[in-house]
């Protein structure tokens, strides 16, 4: 289908469905991660994967060298390398360096954003305590404290109720090791979430906006199409499309956000690439998120971002202790439900709270959908310590 070579930064689960849909394709991919195992190189064994950081230049330039386009699977790389690359022309990189520079460090996200007119809720840069007291006098409590770089899952977040919770927050956050910022609390009814698709030309098309329920700051649960009203799919939509607009490169991006009661939408955060929130797209729209970022990043033509099912969920199979037994009670009931795929990624130590797998349902009505994925929500919440 298309004779050039990718290689992606980043060997875990993105990785690994990104693999799956390449290897339909007979295209060949490229892996740099450390673990020789991980989960994305299980799965192809007929190229030379890299066994390496990702945050490693000499790496990087390793791979670089073997393929014909680079691509992330993980925002938090050593992008300075892929600046250089990029400007030597030595390999094609999508999405453009540019781009995974802003992303990588959300402070700098949400001020582009804000720059660019997409709505985002009130964030303050804070350099030490002094700062940090501003923010709470112009907020209030609660605040949100985050971390600016490395953020995943929740993990930098912090959520500061009372000048008695400050020193704990910040020790919690690396005291200012790690640069921060804060966001005011935000009282969202629902998070949505919309998976973009653009082309090396810029063409954008977006995928339907859908719910997304998280648990103790992990997504645990996505619902497509979103149970919200027209006006609002339309606004999400295209609050959604006109962030992608404001970045370079070709591929797919996550687009995070939150919906108030008074029906404003705010953009949380962007992932450039695949994301977790876009894992349904595989049984339930016409071309997955996966097929879609490689056909655009490898130039080919896009596929149909629309649904072919009426109604779909994706349920995470997130570690409930070391018990991987345990963990695997909503796919064993998955096994006997109709319309459900279980997806496992092949990590081999399971921790509580760690994304074991998923597991998509589909169904022909809303209505159809709970009664399907009632029974594997509360396997999953017995099996909650
Ligand atoms: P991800 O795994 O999605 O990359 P992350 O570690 O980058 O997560 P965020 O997306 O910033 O973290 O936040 C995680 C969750 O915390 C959000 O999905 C939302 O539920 C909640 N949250 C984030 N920011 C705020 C805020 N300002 N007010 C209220 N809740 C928030
Ligand atoms: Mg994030
Ligand atoms: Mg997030």
């Amino acid at each position: 289908m298309n004779s050039k070579k990718l290689g992606v930064l980043g060997g875990g689960q993105l990785g690994r469905m990104l693999v799956e849909a390449a290897s339909r394709l007979n295209i060949s991919v490229t892996i740099l991660d450390n673990p020789v195992d991980s989960p994305a190189k299980q799965i192809q064994s007929t190229s030379t994967h890299i066994h390496g950081d990702f945050k490693d230049p000499l790496k990087i330039q390793e791979l670089a060298q073997n393929v014909d386009v680079l691509t992330i699977e993980i925002e938090h790389v050593e992008v300075e390398i892929l600046e250089k690359l990029f400007s030597e022309k030595s390999v094609e990189i999508h999405p453009h360096p540019f781009t995974i520079r802003i992303i990588q460090d959300k402070f700098l996200q949400k001020t582009h954003l804000s720059q660019n007119e997409i709505p985002v809720v009130d964030f303050m840069n804070i350099t030490d305590r002094e700062s940090l007291n501003i923010a709470v006098e112009k907020f209030g409590y609660p605040i949100m404290l985050k971390s600016k770089i490395l953020a995943y899952d929740g993990r930098g977040n912090y959520v500061i109720n009372s000048d008695d919770e400050i020193t704990n927050a910040l020790k919690t956050l690396g005291n200012f090791k790690i640069p921060l910022y804060v966001e005011r609390w935000t009282p969202f009814v629902k998070e949505l979430a919309v998976m973009v698709i653009r082309s090396v030309d810029g063409v954008i098309k977006s995928y339907p906006v859908v719910e997304t329920v998280h648990k103790e700051n992990i997504c645990h649960l996505v619902i497509a199409p979103a149970q919200v009203d027209g006006v609002i799919l339309s606004r999400a939509k295209e609050i959604a499309e006109k962030s992608i607009q404001t970045l370079k490169g070709a591929g797919i991006f996550g687009v995070e956000m939150f919906l108030m009661k008074n029906g404003h939408v705010y953009v949380n955060e962007i992932a450039p690439r695949p994301h977790n929130s876009g894992h349904y797209t595989i049984e339930a729209c016409e071309t997955s998120q996966y097929e879609n970022h490689i056909r655009s990043i490898l130039n080919m033509p896009l596929g149909s971002t629309s649904l072919k099912v009426p109604a779909a969920a994706m349920i995470n199979v997130l570690g409930k202790s070391e018990n991987i037994q345990e963990t695997l009670g909503p796919c064993v009931e998955a096994l006997t439900t109709p319309g459900a795929t279980i997806h496992l990624y092949g990590k081999k130590e399971c921790r509580k709270g760690r994304k074991m797998g998923h597991i998509t349902i589909v169904a022909d009505s809303i209505s159809q959908l709970y009664k399907r994925i009632n029974p594997i929500l509360n396997i999953d919440d017995e099996n909650s310590i």
